[in-house]
């Protein structure tokens, strides 16, 4: 497991969904159960190394990662602090019905430039975000580094999450997409076909999208129905298949509520049987653990033997792979979830 202690820096404070104020699901503690369940699992711990920021442009726009580096800075400096907003909050969006399709412009007041970046109400920024949404970027790299020098697989102790990340905006309590900067960096070190299998409760929005238009990078996302009325609601649907080149490289496989072991696995195998078929040399498994029975956050009532038969199914793909860490937010039993599944894995 790599791990880096810039993960617990991100506090997000809050989140607020229908204006209702609430604690957040994404706390520092979820490193330290996790990394402890798997200590004693006798996972051993490599510390991630640091990395430039340069390589992260194949994956997001200069200016988001511009923005995400500076703008706790610029909000303590425009006083919102001293307003009652602690935290990096937006409050309008740039929809296309407000804008009319005139071209985009930047607000001149940060409080308005944040819904530029930021598509949910749910996805605040700290003091320490930065620092977290960084180290997260490290630990995956140092993963897929592991990779890249031998080891069959690595798994990646990311947090804040990142699959909801997409090129250019960041929500749903993720800022940057470690499965893609992992999936990005495989294809740098010459493994020339790449699979994203998203395991998370949720629907991997901004994978799928950084992806959408490549033939290289084969995404493919097991979720609860987001017709259901579930997290991401606009996208997720399973005639969504990639457009271009990308055009098949995309399968969605939503669930219902309440769906259980055998159908969420049957959608895991329906995966991992695509990504063999698309010619996958390398894997990237965005591995949530929120569709767990006692996951406040999704309501897909998944076994913890269920994940580790999961774990199974994608080992047996045989396929150098990186994990890296998404959603899981019920702190008993995350780190029991999440060894289970690469105790599966092998
Ligand atoms: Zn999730």
């Amino acid at each position: 497991m790599v791990v880096d202690p810039g993960c617990r820096d991100h506090d997000p404070g809050a989140e607020i969904w229908i204006g209702v104020t609430t604690a957040p699901a994404d706390v520092a503690e979820r490193v330290t159960v996790i990394e402890a369940a798997l200590g004693e699992l006798g996972h051993p711990t490599t510390p991630a190394r640091e990395y430039d920021d340069t390589w992260l442009t194949a994956v997001h726009s200069a200016e988001l990662l511009d923005y995400l580096a500076t703008v706790w800075d610029r909000w303590v400096a425009g006083g919102y602090p001293d307003l009652g907003a602690g935290r990096v909050v937006p409050y309008l969006f740039p929809s296309a019905q407000l804008c009319q399709g005139l071209p985009p412009r930047t607000p001149t007041a940060l409080h308005a430039e944040v819904g530029v970046y930021c598509y949910d109400t749910m996805t605040l920024i700290g003091p320490g975000s930065w620092r977290a949404i960084r180290a997260a970027t490290h630990t995956t790299r140092t993963a897929v580094d592991l990779v890249v020098a031998g080891a069959p697989g690595a798994y990646a102790l990311t947090r804040p999450p990142g699959h909801h990340a997409t090129r250019s905006a960041y929500g749903g309590s993720c800022y940057l997409n470690n499965a893609a900067i992992a999936a990005q960096a495989l294809r740098e070190h010459d493994f020339a076909k790449v699979a994203v299998i998203d395991i998370d409760a949720h629907h991997g929005n901004g994978t799928q999208a950084i992806f959408y238009e490549r033939a290289d990078v084969f995404t493919t996302s097991v979720h609860v129905d987001p017709a259901a009325g579930w997290f991401p609601h606009h996208v997720g649907f399973a005639d969504e298949t990639g457009r271009d080149g990308g055009l098949g490289a995309n399968l969605n496989l939503p669930l219902t509520p309440g769906s259980g072991d055998a159908p969420w696995l049957a959608a895991i195998e329906r995966a991992a049987d695509a990504a063999a078929g698309f010619g996958a040399a390398a894997l990237v498994i965005a591995l949530g653990v929120d569709a767990a029975i006692d996951d406040p956050e999704s309501p897909l009532q998944v076994s913890i033997e269920g994940y580790h038969r999961a774990g199974e199914v994608l080992g047996a793909l045989g396929l150098p792979t990186v994990a890296v860490q998404e959603g899981g937010y019920h702190l008993p039993t995350l780190g029991h979830l999440v060894g289970a599944t690469l105790d599966g894995l092998g």
